[in-house]
């Protein structure tokens, strides 16, 4: 295994850490070892609570050469101790909420996320008898106001789904600190390279990897990063006895894809940046949300805690019937980006989100909260993820749908 201590760039990084020159055939590029089972060299137990970090491999469920290999590389790349990949982005999730929490205890959860996420939090936790405000992550005060004695977790996100409104992670972390909970951070619009969650005091720092990670929206999966004692009870919970772990062959495609995540991520901010002014020069554009540009209303934030933008901004055209109707053309006449959900590609992805429909499907806002969510979405936004194509292009392609 190349040794992680020859290198500190971030493009050195996601190439070489976690995979090396195979040590029997010299290959250069990591074989994928589907194997289920493995051929035991002395009799041991069976046992999840028997793991530790230097185990041999036992079983795939407990932990395997290929998945090992992406979770040593995101973990470099993160800069924590220690990464566990699971099946999907919302494993990823579940594995924290049910390791951290269980029943009586409290967790404060950010009022915007990730739709899987909102209703997760909403719907499947208080089943289990733990109890979850819904809080403002840009109101400090509220934050504060909402721990309780029982309080073990805050969760955020950053930019946060779908409308590009950040958290002041190193703030949040340190409410979490006093109040002796952990504070978990979904940080897949950022990926890795956008900001470094871990140093802002997250402890454990979740993606998408179906996202930016993997890029190339070929392979779903999911990861959580942060101390080797957090990410081993986790293993222990959602790998071993949950069961939702990623396959060898995801893993092996995302590390693949992973290998030019920094070179990639400079490309998407390029793009972004560049698509950003076109719209909000566009005289059909109401509002355009991006947190490379200075119009964005935490430009300062971003500035102080993203080291990278990434491709990801939402935009406004009015009204509800006026977003509808565009995003009707865009279903039909776009040319080059795909009206699709999900994003983090190297292909362009557009989606339409009507206020109205997500806060009766996921959200559920009122009052103060509502509003904040509006300050962002209007009636609804559009959320796009610009991609690695020419933005000229992109430009294009909007340009011809907006009219
Ligand atoms: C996509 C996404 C998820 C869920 O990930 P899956 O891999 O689709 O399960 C969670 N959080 C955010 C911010 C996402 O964009």
């Amino acid at each position: 295994m190349a040794k992680s201590n020859a290198y500190r760039g971030l493009s050195t990084t996601a190439i070489h850490a976690g995979e090396g020159p195979d040590p029997v055939t010299g290959a250069s590029a990591p074989n994928i070892v589907m194997s289920s089972t493995y051929v035991a060299e002395e009799v041991s137990g069976f046992s999840a609570h028997e793991l530790s970090v230097d185990s041999p491999f036992l079983y795939g469920r407990w932990a395997n050469p290929s998945v090992r290999s992406l979770e040593n590389k995101i973990a470099a790349l993160e800069g924590t101790e220690s990464c566990l990949c699971l099946a999907s982005g919302m494993a990823a999730a579940s594995a924290i909420f049910f390791t951290v929490l269980s029943a009586g205890y409290h967790a404060v959860i950010s009022d915007v996320s990730y739709a899987g996420v909102a209703e997760l939090a909403r719907d499947t936790l208080p089943r289990f008898g733990i109890e979850v405000t819904l809080v403002d992550m840009t109101d400090i005060a509220a934050v504060e106001a909402a721990i309780r004695p029982n309080t073990k977790l805050i969760h955020t996100e950053s930019p946060a789904n779908p409308i590009m409104r950040l958290t002041d992670l190193a703030a949040i972390s340190e409410i979490a600190r006093r109040a002796g909970a952990k504070h978990s951070c979904d940080a897949t619009f950022a990926s890795p390279v956008g900001q470094k969650s871990a140093d802002l005091g997250v402890d454990y720092v979740m993606h998408s990897i179906t996202k930016y990670i993997g890029g190339h929206g070929d392979a779903i999966g999911g990861a959580v990063c942060g101390r080797a004692e957090d990410i081993n009870a986790l293993t222990v919970e959602a790998a071993i006895h949950h069961g939702g772990i990623l396959s060898p062959f995801n893993a092996w495609l995302i590390a693949r894809g992973m290998a030019t995540l920094p070179l990639r991520m400079r490309g998407h901010q390029e793009g972004a940046m560049a698509v950003a002014q076109f719209l909000e020069s566009h005289p059909k554009i109401t509002q355009v949300f991006y947190p490379g540009l200075e119009s964005h209303p935490q430009h300062e934030l971003a500035k102080r805690q993203m080291r990278n933008f990434s491709g990801m901004l939402s935009f406004q055209v009015g009204d509800e019937e006026t977003g509808t109707a565009l995003a009707a053309r865009m279903a039909d006449e776009l040319q080059v980006i795909h009206y699709a959900v999900s994003l983090g590609h190297h292909r362009s992805l557009v989606w339409w989100m009507p206020t109205a429909g997500i806060m009766e499907t996921s959200f559920r806002l009122s009052g103060d909260q509502l509003k904040s969510y509006r300050d962002y979405a209007g009636d609804g936004i559009f959320r796009l993820s610009v991609g690695l194509e020419d933005a000229e292009d992109l430009i294009a392609d909007l340009d011809r749908v907006l009219g």
